[in-house]
């Protein structure tokens, strides 16, 4: 039985010159799951998550999210639809508190509003909501205790962590991540990846995450696609597809 499916991409393909870096390329990922996305240096996997963001535009095929399709749309509008990548957010700042880090994800009214009379009355009401709202997230990652430490205090994995609570801030309802884990521990890896699986299982926030360190992340995902040259090679279970021959082999001839 099928899930519900929050985005799916059709026959997708992408050339540069005359290198053809997604030849028809389909996926489907489901909500709320964790989903790895591996492959090769050079097999496509930036160039699908460029695409699927609206980074690039593809040279044929279809990305639908929610069921609607988003295909050439640019990286801001996709991102207002709730499909995320975590570095589309602005670094947090180092000398701001981690909650002002959360909230400055926000797309405020506070922006266009001229802060007098009601409007001033209706900015501040959206200040508290905002400042619950955030409260609530750093929650769900674990950070809620460091609410009022400097952002620069962070360690490398909270700083992720971080970068994962402004994207659910933003109203991401699907993360794309390059690499959670690189740049830090094992141990740390693993806590990263718990949280994420915890937010996909409780939240119900969906995850897409190209990552090297597959032996540091496979226990925490869902399904895993497989790509090479353009092509997906393989899907499914994380353990049926990374014991894949025709997926080992692609890591061989890479
Ligand atoms: P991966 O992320 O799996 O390492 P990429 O998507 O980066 O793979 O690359 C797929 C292919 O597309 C490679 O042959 C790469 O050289 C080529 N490619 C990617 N981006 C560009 C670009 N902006 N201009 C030209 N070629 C590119």
């Amino acid at each position: 039985m099928a899930g519900d499916i929050i985005l799916r991409v059709e026959d997708l393909e992408k050339r540069f010159g005359g290198i053809v870096a997604l030849d028809k390329v389909n996926l489907e990922i489901e909500r709320g799951k964790v989903t790895l996305l591996i492959g090769p240096n050079g097999s496509g996997k930036t160039t699908l998550v460029n695409v699927i963001s609206g980074f690039y535009k593809p040279d044929g095929g279809r990305v639908l999210f929610k069921g609607r399709d988003i295909t050439g749309m640019s990286p801001h509008e996709i991102s207002k639809l709730g499909l995320v990548r975590t570095f589309q957010i602005p670094k947090p700042f180092t000398n701001l508190t981690v909650l002002e880090n959360v909230l400055t994800a926000a797309d405020s009214p506070g922006e266009n509003v001229y802060l007098a009379g009601l409007a001033r009355r209706l900015w501040l009401g959206f200040e508290k909501r905002a400042a619950a709202r955030a409260f609530e997230i750093l929650g769900w990652v674990g950070l809620d205790h460091m609410w009022d430490r400097r952002s620069g205090e962070l360690s490398g994995g909270q700083m992720k962590l971080l970068e994962i609570a402004r994207a659910i801030m933003k109203g991401a309802e699907m993360i794309i991540m390059d690499e959670p884990a690189a740049g830090v521990n094992p141990r740390l890896a693993g806590s990263i990846m718990e949280r994420i699986k915890y937010l996909a299982r409780e939240k119900g926030i969906t995850f897409l995450i190209i990552e090297h360190r597959i032996g540091l992340v496979k226990e925490y995902v869902d399904r895993v696609y497989a790509m090479s040259m353009g092509k997906v090679i393989a899907s499914g279970k994380p353990d049926e597809v990374l014991n894949n021959p025709v997926v080992l082999e692609s890591y061989l001839g890479g």
